[in-house]
């Protein structure tokens, strides 16, 4: 069954030999799909004949938003202590313990009730594709359920269980560490993706060079891709030893030098930057500027959680970039879609053409840079192909 979609005002392939510019802008396009994959892109006036029409009358379409950095299962909530840091205390990620005692106290029906909301909550906002983390269970038991549950909503689960050190391990880090590596990560690498790491030696509850080091080589040598989370609260290691050991993506990079910046422009490591965390913990913007200029590929994504950013939504994101981080519209879009993509190593999402994945958001409104130029307005959505006639 194939479906022509129609009254595309502006779409977004993000493939520049589909269209303008790097977005590959079509005007007045159209968008065959058939069995969950874009078989046919281009103007409306050479559109090819298919079982069923849907006509989204002038609006923009968009690659789906692919939010490459969630954290989705937890229990409890920490409004009380946003409202804390916005009269003033500091965000250090020490709240994360309140988190991993609500979530490990939490039933499996109340941890998969909050995620598949907040993943209904993404989807109604365009975004087609979420990485999922464990991170807040921190215990043999308690990772390998928080991954088995986001095993139910994603493919692209991480290990998180280097998120920070756990109660019962205070001043034992090492200890910690060696429990990550090798019982925890025995139960949770059959359900995961992705290993990563809070690698951030300026906080007492996060994890040095050694310490990261040690978790990625372990979960590497199951078989798991890397990912990392560096330089957020200070400079440290966090980026170089991304690059060094060819993470498909190290996020927040908050506080950069030279020497990282030209490593992530020399690897293949995307910077996923994540605005909504600075927004939120009212602390300075990472230079995007600096490093596109650079020519480092760099995502954008939601780092939805309970503690330094509760926001699901990647449009607000695309706000926060164009308006705090200087990234052109067109820039921050790729970003969000595109970029993503790359921070997950897929080249099935992210764009729209042929053997693309058939993960479209239309805007109710007649261009992407709409997304930036309304902030706080749900304009995005992703397209319900099942509407078609
Ligand atoms: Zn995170």
């Amino acid at each position: 069954m194939s479906t022509l979609v129609t009254g595309i005002a502006e779409l977004v392939t993000n493939n520049p030999r589909l269209g303008a510019g790097p977005l590959g802008l079509v005007p007045d396009a159209a968008v065959v799909v058939a069995d969950g994959a874009v078989t046919w892109v281009g103007p409306a006036s050479a559109a090819p004949a298919a079982d069923r029409r849907l006509d989204v009358g002038g609006r923009a379409v968009l690659p789906g938003f692919v939010d490459s950095h969630a954290h989705l299962v937890f229990g409890g909530d920490r409004a009380v202590e946003f409202e804390a840091r916005m009269s003033g205390q500091a965000y250090d990620g020490g709240g994360i313990a309140s988190t991993v005692g609500a979530t490990r106290s939490a039933t499996d029906e109340e941890l998969r009730a909050r995620l598949g909301a907040l993943v209904a909550e993404m989807r109604a906002q365009g975004t087609t594709t979420v990485e999922v983390k464990s991170g807040y269970g921190l215990s043999v038991d308690d990772e390998a359920r928080a991954l088995r549950l986001a095993q139910e909503v994603t493919v692209e689960t991480t290990f998180l269980g280097a998120h920070v050190v756990p109660p019962e391990y205070a001043g034992r880090t090492d200890d910690y560490v060696e429990l990550v590596c090798g019982p925890m990560l025995a139960a949770c690498a059959p359900h995961a993706r992705w290993v990563d790491v809070f690698c951030e030696p300026a906080s007492a509850h996060a994890f040095d060079d050694e310490q990261s080091r040690a978790v990625l080589a372990a979960g590497r040598a199951a078989g798991l891709g890397l990912r990392v989370h560096g330089n957020q609260l200070a400079e440290g290691p966090g980026v170089r030893l991304a690059v060094e050991l060819g993470a498909a993506s190290v996020d927040h990079c908050t506080h950069l030098v030279d020497a990282d910046v030209d490593a992530l422009a020399g690897g293949s490591t995307v910077a996923t930057l994540l605005p909504g965390v600075e927004f939120s913990t009212r602390s300075p913007y990472p230079d995007a500027r600096r490093l596109l200029d650079a020519g480092v590929t760099v995502a954008l994504a939601t780092d939805c959680n309970p503690g330094s950013c509760f926001t699901s939504s990647m449009p607000f994101c695309v706000a926060l970039a164009v308006r705090e981080m200087a990234m052109t519209p067109a820039e921050a879009v790729w970003s969000a879609t595109g970029g993503g993509a790359a921070a997950l190593r897929r080249t099935d999402v992210g764009w729209l053409g042929v053997g693309a994945r058939a993960d479209l958001a239309v805007l109710e409104a007649p261009s992407y840079r709409h997304l930036a130029y309304r902030p706080g307005v749900p304009l995005a959505r992703t397209l319900d192909l099942s509407l078609a006639t």
